[in-house]
């Protein structure tokens, strides 16, 4: 297998056509701010935060328990837990190729033998199937994960091919997708696996290695789903997508992590192959999932039984799933539709998805994380101890580690390679579309980024290299940004193009427009009407009771559609209310009496529960009862 690394590019998709290149890892750095702040805590802390868990819960152990022939006595964790250890080894790689880092390379090189090992010598890995004792490999495609860990494995594969070169890990995936495409190809099994993933996997090993067999293969998975292939369940077969075909299903359903890698991996395929069909019928289906399925913080999922999509416009804040991991799926999604099209609109809903969820997560020293983000919290939390493994999704505040711990692996891939979403290149020039201070130098253009955002809405960009011919930098302007300037003229919504000859030292302004903006829901969203929530730039704001004067219940309070800045913070005028007091919550006209009024300070939601158990809520009652729609 020749892989031909001068010319691959270290960023997670690569696709070979459509309307936007991506950019690489080593084209494109963040400097000192908001997202190389998380990046940092990302690498220093979150990665052997990670690694502790693996090894202490076994999970990493497993292989060597595998490789030792122990299996399945020793095996602990839940039948996917292997593909935490490969999403740890995909963000170690990202961040090696990123920074170099040595000491980071060993430990990368030590588990990679120690999954290398429990490999077979048909290129079968799992730790969870296939041993006597264990059930037969490929027995329980519905539940079983067995092809959806392949699928991590695979990307963390092509990750190192990406970023330093391909080396034993990429040599496992290579026979581990060999192994898919005999088992699962044209004469073998016609099934899928329960959880979509390998589909972006394999095509982007196609595109690292220009084999077709593995984008073929993709695109078989992708159209025998949706053809009942798979066994019915409790919650369905939307469950995993095999309700109806992909290109056929008219908006995404499901389990949100599944149907957002599948969207993806769908999209993958769809672009490799010139399939415009199958890419319209995702280009739809991302926008009505994003008109209906969707919270204000670019969260996806609002059902906690199957985390999964609620029908339209089933969005109640106090049961919003909103998966962490589902919103790396949008992300994904929104992505590839954003190199096929280069609409601004999927990148406006990625910076909604980064500030409020993939920022929400997190806790300051890396080290705990949201599984779930609702949107409003009614009684405080619970602190969990740092050394306890918390059982269920739902955390009232950040926890170590999960019984099934997906995101925190999720999010440290993401962090480890985040530089690669800000910006693209097509033949006329650059495109900007994440606002961060960062560095690009393409060999081509090249340009040093220099902002405070989202903390204040100015963008500075300076020339650094440039073509002595005319190109065009491309700026987003988000679509909240009415009354934006580019260079002091006011710039629509949308893409703001400037075509001309630029030297090195050249410097372009964009102002975002920072004043705090009160929005209004859809009415059909029936959980929040009557309710409003503010926004600042690309951040949602919340009120939180630690913000509130003692003896004031967030609760019982209503708001009044006016927010203004005052001292640094974002500040609205509440009305504590009286609710009655009766045993029948429920009567002729209930009208609460007004008791006072009060100033509340609202937060960024991505730093609500950092300063200990607290309520929470997005969603404000207005306090005439009034709907602004
Ligand atoms: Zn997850």
């Amino acid at each position: 297998m020749t892989v031909s690394i001068s010319k691959a590019k270290a960023t997670p998709a690569a696709p070979s056509a459509g309307r936007l290149r991506p950019l690489g890892l080593r084209e494109i750095t963040l400097k000192p701010g908001f997202w190389q702040q998380r990046q940092d805590t990302n690498s220093t802390a979150t990665l052997a935060h990670i690694e502790h868990w693996l090894e202490r819960t076994g999970w990493l152990g497993n292989f060597d328990a595998a490789a030792e022939g122990r299996l399945p006595g020793a095996r602990t964790g839940r039948e996917f837990s292997d593909t935490e250890i490969y999403k740890l080894l995909e963000a170690m790689a990202w961040e090696v190729g990123r920074t170099g880092d040595s000491v980071l390379e060993e430990r990368y090189r030590a588990i990679v033998r120690r999954v290398a090992a429990a490999q077979e010598p048909d290129g079968y890995l799992n730790t969870n199937f296939g041993r006597p004792g264990q059930a037969p490999r490929y027995s329980d495609l519905e539940w079983g994960h067995e092809i959806y860990s392949y699928g991590h494995l695979i990307q963390a594969g092509v990750a190192r091919a990406r970023a330093t070169g391909p080396d034993e890990l990429f040599q496992v995936a290579v026979r581990a997708a060999d192994h898919v495409c005999e088992v699962f190809g044209p004469d073998g099994i016609a099934s899928v696996c329960g959880h979509a993933e390998i589909e972006p996997a394999l095509v982007e090993l196609y595109r690292v290695t220009g084999e077709p067999r593995y984008l073929e293969q993709a695109r078989l998975f992708v159209e025998r789903r949706g053809n009942q292939v798979l066994a019915d369940i409790e919650f369905g077969r939307s469950y995993f997508q095999d309700d109806v075909p992909v290109r056929q299903a008219e908006v995404l359903r499901g389990h949100a992590v599944r149907a957002t890698y599948l969207a993806a991996g769908a999209v993958d395929v769809a672009v490799e192959t010139g399939d415009a069909e199958l890419l319209d019928a995702l280009t739809r289906q991302w926008h009505t999932t994003v008109a209906r399925r969707t919270y204000l913080t670019g969260g996806m999922g609002s059902r906690h039984q199957d985390e999964a999509f609620g029908e339209d416009f089933m969005l109640p804040p106090d049961r919003a799933y909103s998966e962490t991991c589902a919103s790396i799926g949008s992300v994904m999604f929104s992505w590839r539709l954003l190199l096929a099209h280069g609409d601004a609109v999927y990148a406006d809903l990625i910076e909604r998805t980064l500030f409020n969820v993939i920022a929400t997560s997190p806790a300051d020293d890396g080290r705990g994380f949201f599984y779930t983000n609702t949107l409003h919290q009614r009684v405080p939390g619970t602190e969990p101890a740092p050394d306890v493994l918390v059982p269920r999704a739902a955390s009232s505040l950040r926890a170590p580690w999960f019984a099934v711990s997906c995101c925190p692996t999720n999010l440290a891939r993401t962090y480890a390679s985040l530089a690669a979403y800000l910006a693209t290149v097509d033949d006329d020039g650059l495109q900007i579309h994440q606002y961060a201070a960062a560095t690009i130098r393409t060999g081509r253009f090249g340009c040093e980024i220099d902002t405070s955002y989202p903390h204040e809405g100015r963008i500075t960009v300076r020339i650094t290299e440039s073509p002595d011919t005319p190109w065009t930098l491309s700026l987003r302007v988000p679509h909240w940004a009415t009354g934006a300037t580019l260079d002091g003229r006011p710039v629509e919504p949308g893409w703001a193009h400037l075509n001309r000859r630029f030297s090195p030292g050249d410097i372009v302004v964009l102002e975002l427009p920072m004043q705090p903006r009160i929005t209004a829901p859809d009415p059909r969203i029936d959980a929040i009407r009557g309710c409003v929530a503010v926004e600042r730039g690309p951040v949602v704001l919340c009120a939180e009771s630690v913000d509130l004067p003692p003896g004031v219940d967030l609760n019982a309070l209503r708001v009044l559609p006016h927010a203004e800045e005052r001292d640094g913070a974002v500040v609205v005028t509440g009305r504590t209310v009286q609710p009655p007091v009766h045993g029948w919550p429920y009567g002729i006209a209930i009208e609460p009496s007004t008791t006072g009024t009060v100033d509340v300070p609202l937060r960024p939601y991505h730093r609500w529960a950092r300063r200990g158990p607290s309520t929470m809520r997005v969603w404000l009652p207005l306090a005439d009862g009034r709907t602004d729609q």
